[in-house]
């Protein structure tokens, strides 16, 4: 479609990462899908951070050649990113919510440590937040992040599961609760780890039916202590750090979902156009129409949905007044990547379930993490309709 909301600007930042990535990605796809060669993942993260495009959420610290650097740029940068290889593209997501913390939260001390090496694609973060029994409803972290006067130093303590990037990750930004204080309410607290502090360990890692090459494992903590300083913000203000990063998380999501979809569609089109069935093209069964206008229409909202949120949150739109617009990015993309990975699969026949034919099964397996990472569907129609029902308090 013509992406009516981009601007040449944004149109021409958006050639340019795509010669980026074909050179640098396309080429190492295969190796990350196949081998699940982290290495390969990690060589992309690198070249990416040296080309600054790592730093395009931070205006401050950012290098390149735009003007006015955004939400909407990493967002293209995800979507392009993802319509080459999702796993990949989870690295960039789990950057930013990782660079995110460090950049407006941490020390001098811990950002030059930490958030330096990530924006250059030298390190590598991770997410601690989920845990086994606290997915969706995070207000119900076990996790304990306790400090010690005696020693100036925090203490964690707990289990952390599905954490992207557990063990080849530099560092770790873990969220947990933190009992009350002398001077202080019980609440939840965030600190930065460093790989090798005692205490902390990666007992496992997960095996998923997509998103091949990104590690996804559990992170353990027994009495894993950092210094006073690693603390981000203030203790036990941790809900808002989070709250704050879930917008942009969102955005890029949409971003992702988009990516997915745009790739299904293609290899959709080009089946509907080439195969031949009944004497004529496949395509020109009405019921393979139906499918083609159906992909086609869903990957045009979902586009406008999720640039909407980004030139917003571009515009300095953010908290509560961007929730429902950026909630609705994620889950209309994430859906569409679901529907168009279906439905190109089904249009395919046999071809759609071997790794004969490209990569239509590929994309119908990553796919369905979609919908569950960043926030669940579900969670993202409570956040839609919250705003609708504002006189409701809804019964999660
Ligand atoms: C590949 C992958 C990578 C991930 N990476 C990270 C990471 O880096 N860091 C991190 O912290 N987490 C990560 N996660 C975890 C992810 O954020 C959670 O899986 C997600 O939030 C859902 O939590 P859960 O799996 O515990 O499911 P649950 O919360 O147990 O939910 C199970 C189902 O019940 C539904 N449900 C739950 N509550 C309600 C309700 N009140 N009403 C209706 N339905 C409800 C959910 O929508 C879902 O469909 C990752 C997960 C995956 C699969």
């Amino acid at each position: 479609m013509q992406d009516f909301l981009l601007d040449d600007t944004d149109r021409a930042f958006r050639s340019e990462v795509r010669a980026f990535l074909q050179r640098e990605l396309a080429p190492r796809a295969a190796d990350i899908e196949d081998r699940q060669n982290w290495d390969a993942v990690k060589a992309v993260v690198r070249s990416l951070g040296e080309a600054g495009y790592l730093r395009l959420m931070f205006a401050d610290v950012y290098k390149g050649t735009l003007a006015k650097p955004g939400l909407t740029h990493a967002t293209i940068l995800s979507e392009e990113a993802a319509a080459i290889n999702y796993a990949f593209e989870t690295t960039i997501a789990t950057a930013l919510s990782c660079a995110y913390p460090l950049h407006r939260h941490a020390s001098e001390r811990v950002r030059e440590a930490y958030l330096g090496p990530i924006l250059d694609g030298a390190a590598v973060g991770a997410i601690c937040v989920t845990e086994p029994d606290a997915g969706s409803d995070a207000s119900g972290l076990q996790t304990r992040v306790e400090f010690d006067a005696r020693t100036d130093e925090w203490v964690v303590n707990g289990l952390k599961r599905y954490i992207s990037n557990a063990s080849v990750a530099d560092v770790y930004i873990v969220y947990g609760a933190t009992p009350a204080g002398d001077d202080a309410k019980q609440g939840l607290t965030a600190v930065a780890v460093p790989k090798d502090a005692r205490g902390i360990s990666f007992p496992r890692n997960y095996t998923f039916m997509g998103r091949r090459g990104c590690i996804v494992g559990e992170v353990k903590f027994d009495d894993c202590r950092v210094p006073a300083g690693n603390l981000l913000g203030a203790r036990g203000d941790a809900f808002r750090i989070m709250r704050g990063m879930f917008n942009f998380e969102r955005a890029i999501l949409g971003g992702s979902g988009l990516g997915v979809a745009r790739s299904a569609f293609a290899i959709a089109r080009e089946h509907a156009q080439t195969r031949r069935a009944f004497g004529q093209a496949l395509g020109c069964k009405q019921l393979i129409w139906d499918k083609i206008a159906q992909m086609s229409w869903r990957i045009d909202a979902a586009e406008l949905i999720t640039y909407r949120a980004t030139k917003m949150y571009d515009a300095g739109i953010d908290g509560r007044a961007l929730m429902k617009e950026a909630a609705m990015a994620k889950l209309v993309a994430t859906e569409t990547a679901n529907f168009c990975a279906n439905e190109t699969v089904q249009i395919l026949g046999g071809d759609g379930i071997t790794k004969e034919y490209g990569r239509a099964e590929q994309l119908y397996r990553d796919a369905r993490a979609l919908t569950i990472v960043g926030g669940t569907s579900e969670m993202a129609k409570y956040l839609i309709a919250s705003r609708d029902l504002p006189d409701l308090k809804i019964n999660l």
